[in-house]
């Protein structure tokens, strides 16, 4: 082999090793799941359409700094009213001309505030774009925005259920505390992966999380909402010990800020 092909040749393999994902692992069937610290999450579907949840990153001390910034967005959806939830939204649709989609309490706030492209829908309902099928279902919380001395209703905190164009189903339960009817998300939406508050004080904790784990019965949960500020001292390493132990069936994915699983 000339001396040119076999430098080639080591630098493919050193490539192809490099692009391997961090958890080697199969899920997402093509869907590719980045984890951006607290409730945020950043899911690209197999054809490459954008997804945020939750984008609160600028002022997330756990977002690593070079995912602070957003290139492109096709969808945002947030689940409530709360800061750490809403975050970059406005920002970010601005930016990529993504839609938000939101309950439409929250909706005309944040239209209100400049946004151009929402879809505002509510709980059971279905919201079809880009091939998927965006249900908005319960969550167990509250929800305002607070500006200054002002507490703004934002409607219902709520949680959604994304099915991609090829199936893969991913639940994310939002600000949560546990609630029966999560058993219905799973038996209705089957969800693949589902994404669960463990840090307590405002959500689940890990006890609760391990419990809604089993009502959902999905094959994958990754823990959030947990180690982000002080008060929310659920930890990931309780949640596994749980899980191993009352929900063999289900794997946990403890991804760190900025890890992704695909
Ligand atoms: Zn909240």
């Amino acid at each position: 082999m000339k001396k040119s092909n076999l430098v080639l040749c080591v630098m493919s393999i050193l490539l192809l090793v490099l692009s391997v994902p961090l958890h080697a692992e199969e899920i997402g069937r093509g869907v590719k799941v980045t984890y951006l610290g607290h409730a945020a999450f950043k899911l690209v579907s197999p054809n490459g359409v954008v997804i945020y949840l939750d984008p609160f990153l600028s002022g997330n001390p756990k977002t690593p700094p070079e995912l602070k910034t957003v290139e492109k967005a096709d969808l945002i959806l947030v689940t409530h009213g709360h800061a750490d939830h809403v975050g970059d939204t406005l920002a970010i649709a601005e930016k990529t001309n993504a839609k938000i989609v939101v309950i439409p309490e929250l909706g005309r706030y944040l239209t209100r505030k400049g946004a151009k492209n929402v879809v505002g829908m509510n709980k059971g309902g279905t919201y079809t774009s880009h091939g998927m099928a965006i249900t908005m279902v319960h969550a167990l919380h509250s929800s305002s925005i607070t500006e200054g001395d002002q507490v703004i209703y934002a409607g219902d905190p709520a949680g959604f259920v994304i099915r991609f164009e090829n199936g893969f189903t991913v639940y994310h339960a939002g600000d949560t505390g546990l609630f029966g009817d999560m058993k219905l998300i799973g038996e209705i939406y089957k969800p693949d992966l589902s994404l669960l508050p463990i840090g307590s004080h405002f959500t689940m904790d890990p006890r609760e999380a391990t419990y809604a784990a089993k009502l959902l019965g999905s094959k994958y949960v990754i823990p959030m909402h947990y180690g982000t500020f002080p008060v929310l001292t659920g930890t990931a390493e309780e949640f596994v010990r749980l899980m191993t132990k009352e929900v063999p069936k289900t794997k946990v994915l403890v991804l760190k800020p900025g890890q992704m699983v695909q």
